[in-house]
């Protein structure tokens, strides 16, 4: 039951007078400002008691989908469980209250999580070196495919192409633009993986990256990896892995020793950054060793002495990409839960994964397509086509039903490769009983009236929004008529 006061915004609910706090009667003499420093009219806030301000807000609150609330199988997201130790932990003086301008010396403990953090993302990379400062994967798309363009310019190479899968994210192909490449696109075949025929044909020496994801997008891991490195080697491009979908695979292959020369992760993904709706995210890049000098600056360094810098003299690098060291706090709680799993608990954390979604699939797929669904990683595509056809049902109206039913909805309409895709990826956070009750409930939703999924939601504050009009024409901000 909401609160009815609650449901407007503040600026509705505001009465003049109404406050939150009182202050005590000023203590000191009154002095006056020189006029450019007042203002004429106090600002237009809303005026409310402290007992309605948190009512809005937490009735606010209690209308999202969130990890915390909903199981949340957000295929590509992995909206892991975001351990409360972390927030604690991350939210203490000594790291919450530094400021990034602060002296090396005064930063030591700091410096020291972020180099540990370059090493570790290094080592499960299997490459040689890591660049923390991207704020999210596709800004680490975009700083690595700069990285590879500085290096081919440094080696007098004129490479002007960029080849993307079709099932990639979207990001892949917006990331090569930006960097200035041409976008290439390449077929999947008809299992879901790279048509080799179609990426030899256009594989020359204007290749400067092939950029993959493995696993893909539709939860298949490529096994003909080895081979797509080769190629693209042996032409003189350079093979970028987009690290979405490493928390099907930590620990148990490397990206750099199936052939990746370049990699980001997303931390806010695989090691548990609390995200939805927009971020904070981090996306750090890892390279091979003759990449690195390329890497943004600064990289935190250590002295043989064991004292740690930021070192900005680089003179190859692409500069910086991001103010300040990136997003540091998204980048400790990643630390903090590597070091909290280890080696071992870091492998368990995909196998795990992989096992809860095939689990997932086995319950699902005969009750709704699932295209290339014999087995999965650590998620897997559905697909609402026939149920389009036959009962004019699509993915949203199922999406949107699911809502009802308290469950935030799978990703719909990616990859774009499958028509009325649902993707799903339960994660390894999940217990047996959720995903039990997660099939049971997706496969009553299937056989609803369409009139009634149509609808849908029926039970939320809204409905169906136009996103085109919200994307488009967002209003972001309250006027007074
Ligand atoms: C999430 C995702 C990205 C983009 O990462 P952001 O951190 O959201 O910028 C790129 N590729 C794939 C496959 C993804 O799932």
């Amino acid at each position: 039951m909401e609160n009815n006061q609650s449901t407007g915004l503040l600026f509705e609910i505001a009465k003049p007078g109404r406050r939150c706090h009182t202050l005590p009667p000023s203590g000191v003499p009154s002095a006056t400002l020189d006029a450019c420093f007042t203002r004429q009219a106090p600002p237009p806030l809303p005026e409310v008691a402290e007992l309605d301000l948190v009512r809005h807000f937490t009735n606010l609150s209690a209308r999202n989908m969130a990890i915390d609330c909903n199981f949340y199988p957000l295929g590509s997201c992995t909206m892991k469980y975001n351990p409360k130790r972390h927030e604690r932990l991350v939210g203490l003086p000594g790291l919450a209250t530094l400021h990034p301008l602060q002296p090396d010396q005064t930063t030591q403990g700091m410096l020291a999580i972020l180099y540990e953090t370059q090493a570790m993302l290094a080592e499960i990379a299997g490459l040689h070196a890591c660049s923390l400062q991207p704020a999210a994967g596709a800004q680490g798309e975009l700083s690595a495919l700069l990285v590879a363009a500085a290096y081919f310019r440094h080696r007098g190479e004129n490479r002007t192409r960029v080849l993307v899968p079709d099932s990639a994210h979207g990001t892949n192909p917006a990331s090569a633009a930006i960097a200035g490449f041409d976008s290439v696109t390449i077929k999947s075949g008809e299992d879901g993986l790279v048509d080799l025929a179609d990426l030899e044909s256009k594989l020359d020496e204007r290749t400067a990256v092939f950029m993959i994801t493995n696993p893909n997008t539709l939860g298949l891991f490529d096994h003909q990896i080895l081979e797509i490195t080769l190629k693209v080697h042996d032409k003189g491009g350079l093979v970028y892995l987009d690290g979405a979908n490493m928390n099907a695979i930590l620990g148990i292959t490397r990206p750099g020793d199936f052939g990746a020369d370049m990699m980001h992760y997303n931390v806010h993904k695989t090691f548990t950054g609390p995200h939805g709706a927009g971020g904070p995210g981090s996306g750090p890049i890892a390279v091979r060793d003759m990449l690195e000098p390329f890497l943004p600056s600064p990289v935190v360094t250590r002295d043989p002495d064991g004292t740690f810098r930021l070192k900005h003299d680089r003179p190859l690098s692409i500069g910086r990409v991001r103010s300040f060291f990136g997003n540091v706090g998204v980048l400790v709680r990643g630390w903090l839960y590597l070091r909290t799993l280890g080696p071992d608990g870091v492998r368990q954390v995909s196998e795990q994964a992989v096992l809860n979604a095939n689990y997932l699939l086995a319950l699902l797929k005969d009750h709704i397509e699932v295209p290339k669904g014999k087995g999965c990683m650590h998620e897997f595509v559905a697909s609402a086509k026939a149920l389009r056809r036959e009962k004019r049902v699509s993915a949203m109206d199922i999406a949107k039903r699911l809502l009802d039913k308290g469950y935030h909805s799978p990703t719909v309409y990616f990859p774009l490769v499958v028509a009325e895709a649902l993707m799903i990826e339960p994660t390894e956070t999940e217990s047996q009983e959720t995903l039990d009750q997660f099939a049971a409930t997706l496969i009553s939703v299937l056989g609803e009236d369409p009139a009634v999924l149509h609808e849908s939601p029926h039970e939320l504050s809204i409905s169906r929004p136009d996103e085109v009009a919200a994307t488009k024409q967002p209003v972001l901000r309250w006027k007074s008529a």
